[in-house]
């Protein structure tokens, strides 16, 4: 199947100027949904894991089929205020203002292997600010996983330093 088919484009979403890539279409579609989960497993079932990181909230829904599909267990990133138990929280850069993110600090123990996976990759801030979270607790990254990258914006080469694999290029 051509999964590209299934990420709608919404303009000025969720401001004026900004191409929205909506994957509401793929999440629906059950065989379109299996296809994309089996194959971002696929891009890291050779690679030791221990864990996957998902970052809120279109990360959990990319990220926590795709721990199943590699028989791993999950790890939530999430926005400031929802996690309960002592959390550590980075703070980053946006194009304007900033944004937070925080994770158990009990989550990851040192040496833990883990998979980092977001649905979408821009311009690489968040999933930069996740990398420096999980590095922080003793965490190894082995690799970031997106069901689509924005291929003119430099997100790779903000992660450069990581293993970057993403199913669909736009
Ligand atoms: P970055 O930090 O790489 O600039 O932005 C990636 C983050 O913003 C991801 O968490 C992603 O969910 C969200 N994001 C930014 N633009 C889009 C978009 O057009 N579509 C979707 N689905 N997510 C986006």
């Amino acid at each position: 199947m051509d999964l590209s088919q299934k990420i709608r484009n919404i303009p000025d979403f969720p401001k004026e100027g900004i191409l929205f890539k909506d994957i509401t279409p793929l999440l629906r579609d059950k065989e379109a949904l299996k296809e994309a989960i089996v194959k971002m497993a696929d891009m890291f079932r050779e690679h030791e894991i221990d864990y996957v990181v998902g970052i809120e909230a279109r990360g959990f829904l990319v990220g926590t089929p795709l721990a199943i599909e590699l028989d791993k267990g999950f790890i939530p990133i999430r926005k400031p205020g929802k996690l309960p138990d002592e959390v550590l929280n980075v703070s980053y850069q946006l194009e304007y203002g900033k944004n937070e993110i925080e994770i158990h600090k009990d989550a990851i123990n040192k040496g833990d292997k883990i998979l980092l996976v977001d649905d979408l990759l821009a311009t690489g801030g968040t999933t930069l600010a996740a990398t420096q979270m999980i590095e922080s607790l003793g965490g190894e990254v082995v690799g970031c996983a997106f069901l689509l990258e924005l291929d003119e914006l430099s997100g790779r080469e903000v992660l450069k330093n990581y293993k970057v694999k993403s199913l669909l290029i736009s």
